[in-house]
This record gives structure tokens, C-alpha cells and sequence, in this order.
């Protein structure tokens, strides 16, 4: 079904077509935080359309629950609301809508909006459902031994830090933090000298469940208010000295980047997909990790994109080069097997959590989400095309990340940029 909008920027728009829709938290002009509705080149200014009447019922109530700068109350109330605006609003950007006067009123253009976090975000759990980054990495570290046996059982994860997650277009500081130099047996504290980013799905917690109560892998979807892409910048030289035995602490923890929309399980389901059969030898999952819907269709096809801009490059106006092209179908865990998983000892999850899926990486290098990949373990360096090269970041470089959703027969959709540029530590060592 391919209705077009009276927004004509919307009718082919590469990221946010009528069939997109996506909720975020926008301010425009210097005023207060407030939720919109990303379409084609503009913003919709959610309380507006509410104050001219033309919302009702769950709708209604959604939009109420934005109030504050903040989705978490909108995404504690589920799906029913989340489908009923996302139909009402439909229904008023759609041709021949009667109200489209009065809804052109609330449009205000992406370009002059700042867009926020969407939520605040109560936890934040990093998963590892990227194989082919599991093994590329474990390769790196034990070359004997890549994978860990529990892999195939355990969808694993580690806790992150919420307090450092920004939206796309903050900068990121290179971090400080204790690395151990090869050949040496005592560690030195200083900027990092392996900055890389790590290409994810970000998904988003609606409803919450109870402490001690899990969720059942039969209604684990009903608990995703939705998605974004996720980068998790990684000290490489920090994590390697860290990260035994306990996991990554603060190689990581010092900034997570996502983009700010949140694209919802509707707009994504033209893009659902069947869970590859398991190559011979797998173990098939748990019975609690389990159901025959979530197998057939519990993936998405979006392809997921990094680019990179040095300063050089900027300079002579080249454009972003690609440094990935993968795909979230290389998922070995689905999201609904993360959030059920995550639930299983009766862990509380809220609305306004993040969970990231690990590093998708495809299994030919054009595909790998991270530069440890693709620079293999940074002795291979990648050339741009300014003539410089790159083992790892550095200042000044800016890492973009794009997903993109292509079916025949559908609007293809974004989910808008995921990007920031990486900075010196400004305060110098000594002061910190
Ligand atoms: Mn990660």
C-alpha cells in the first residue's frame, strides 16, 4: 500500500515516508523539549496536533504521556496507544485529509529543530548477538579458541552506562584510561590510541515487567516500544588490559551514541524476516528461548551502514567514505530472545531501558562493524580517499551509521543518522 502524504517532501523520502512515523523529543527556537513525529523534511509538533482537537481516545493519552520532554510514561503504556496515534496521525498526514491546514500549522522544519534523547534511560545492557564480530574478535584474542561454548546457549550481555548514552551530533572525547603497552608489564594511564565504534541495534523498552517475574518469549515483542541504531565507541587498548574477568568496564562507558528517532515495531513490519536455520551442529535454543512465531519472523532485513569523514576529507569536500554495509539479519539472538533473556532471573526491566545487540558484523570484511575487524586487530590499515589511512580513530574523524529498510513492493524507510566526531581530551591528564 503506497498512499502518499500532502507532504510532498515526505513521498520518496529516504529515511521518513507517511510509512515510517517514527516519535522522538524535539525543541525548536531556543523553546522547551516537546515530542514530534519525524515526516519527509519536517517535524510534527505532537502537542500542537493535540491542542487543535484532532486527537482522541489512546491517542490522546499518548500524547499526554510526552509531556515533559520525555517518552518514558508514552512507552509504559504499550502498544494499543502506540498503534492508535501512530494510525490517527497517519490518517491526518495522508492525501486528502481534511485537516491538513490545520495540521500544516505544527510543522516546523528538521532543520531548525535540535532533537533530544527521546527517554530518559533508566539501564542499559550491551548484548552479543553479532556471531561473526564474536568470533572475528574472540579470533583476535584466542585464535584457538574463538567462540566460548556458551555462546550458542546464552545470549550474552554486560551492563552498561546509561548517564553517557547522547543523541547523534554530540561529540565524543577521547577517553583517558590505563592501557598496557606490548612487551610491558606494568601499565601507563593515557588517551586511548585504539578509539573504535562498534555498529548496533538499539531497542527500546516499553513496557516493563515486575521484579521477579520473567517474560515469556511468546510476549516478549509486546515489550519493545521500538528501534534505533547504536554506537558503542570502544577503547580497544583499555578494553584488552580491563577486560578479564569481569567484562568491559571503562573502555566503554565513557559515551554511547544512538539515533534519535524511535522506529516502531509497525513501521518495521513490512521488514520482518525468518531466523536462519542454524548451520549443523548448533544447539537449538532453550525452551524458554523458544516459540515458533518469534523464529519465523523475530528478525528484520535493514541494512545498516558506516561511513567516515576526516578532517582532510571535509576539507577538500570529499564525501563520506564507506567503510561497512551489513545487515541486521545477521543476528544469532532475536530482540525478543535478548528481552527474555534479560528477564529470565527475574532481572526488572522499565520503560526507557536500552538494549544494544553487539557488534553486527556479516561475514565478508566489506561487512564488518568495527574497525578492530577491519583493520584486524589494527595491523591492517584502511586507505580513504584523501591518501590518509586509518588503524583506528583519530581526532577530528566523524563516524556516520545509516539503516535503511528495501522490500519490493513497500516504501523503503530509515532511521535517521547516527553520527559524531571524535575530539581531543581537552583538559590534559594532569588536571583530571
Ligand atoms: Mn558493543
Amino acid at each position: 500500500m503506497n498512499q502518499n502524504s500532502w507532504i510532498e517532501s515526505a513521498n520518496g523520502h529516504p529515511e521518513f515516508p507517511l510509512q515510517n512515523l517514527p516519535l522522538g523529543i524535539f525543541s525548536a527556537g531556543g523553546g522547551a523539549r516537546t515530542s514530534g513525529i519525524a515526516i519527509g523534511e519536517y517535524v510534527l509538533d505532537l502537542e500542537g496536533v493535540l491542542n487543535s482537537g484532532l486527537l482522541d481516545n489512546e491517542a490522546e493519552t499518548a500524547v499526554l504521556a510526552t509531556r515533559g520532554g520525555s517518552l518514558h510514561k508514552y512507552f509504559d503504556l504499550g502498544r494499543i496507544h502506540r498503534v492508535a496515534l501512530r494510525n490517527q496521525v497517519m490518517a491526518l498526514l495522508t492525501e486528502g485529509s481534511e485537516h491538513a491546514e490545520v495540521v500544516a500549522l505544527h510543522l516546523r522544519p528538521m532543520e531548525q529543530c535540535e532533537i533530544h534523547l527521546p527517554s530518559k534511560i533508566s539501564d542499559y545492557t550491551d548484548f552479543y548477538v553479532g556471531i561473526e564480530h564474536a568470533v572475528n574478535v574472540g579470533k583476535l584474542f584466542r585464535p584457538d579458541n574463538p567462540l566460548l561454548p556458551n555462546y550458542k546457549y546464552v545470549p550474552i550481555g554486560y551492563h552498561g552506562r546509561a548517564s553517557t548514552i547522547r543523541p547523534s551530533g554530540v561529540d565524543v572525547i577521547r577517553p583517558v584510561g590505563q592501557t598496557l603497552a606490548p612487551g610491558s608489564s606494568v601499565p601507563a594511564v593515557g588517551p586511548t590510541d585504539r578509539l573504535d565504534f562498534e555498529l548496533e541495534l538499539g531497542v527500546w523498552i516499553g513496557t516493563g515487567n515486575g521484579l521477579g517475574q520473567p517474560i515469556p518469549i511468546s510476549s516478549a515483542r509486546d515489550h519493545i516500544a521500538g528501534y534505533c541504531l547504536l554506537n558503542d565507541w570502544s577503547a580497544r587498548d583499555i578494553q584488552a588490559w580491563e577486560y578479564q574477568p569481569l567484562g568491559p568496564f571503562l573502555s566503554k562507558s565513557f559515551h554511547t551514541t544512538i539515533s534519535p528517532w524511535i522506529i516502531t515495531a509497525e513501521a518495521l513490519e513490512p521488514f520482518r524476516c525468518r531466523v536462519p536455520a542454524r548451520p549443523d551442529g548448533d544447539p537449538a535454543p532453550l525452551d524458554y528461548l523458544s516459540d515458533n512465531q518469534d523464529q519465523a519472523q523475530g528478525l528484520f532485513d535493514i541494512q545498516l551502514e558506516v561511513l567516515i569523514t576526516t578532517e582532510a576529507m571535509r576539507k577538500s569536500e570529499l564525501p563520506p567514505h564507506r567503510l561497512s554495509l551489513s545487515n541486521t539479519q545477521v543476528m544469532y539472538w532475536t530482540p525478543a530472545q535478548m528481552v527474555t533473556h534479560h528477564a529470565v532471573n527475574g532481572c526488572q526491566l522499565q520503560p526507557g531501558d536500552l538494549l544494544g545487540s553487539g557488534t553486527l558484523s556479516g561475514p565478508h570484511p566489506s561487512q564488518y562493524g568495527s574497525l578492530l575487524e577491519l583493520t584486524k586487530g589494527g595491523k591492517e590499515p584502511i586507505a580513504l580517499p584523501s591518501g590518509e589511512h586509518r588503524y583506528f580513530l583519530e581526532d577530528g574523524d566523524e563516524v556516520i551509521m545509516r539503516a535503511r529498510c528495501v522490500r519490493e513492493g513497500h516504501e523503503s524507510i530509515g532511521f535517521g543518522e547516527c553520527k559524531a566526531k571524535v575530539v581531543a581530551q581537552i583538559q590534559g591528564l594532569g588536571n583530571c
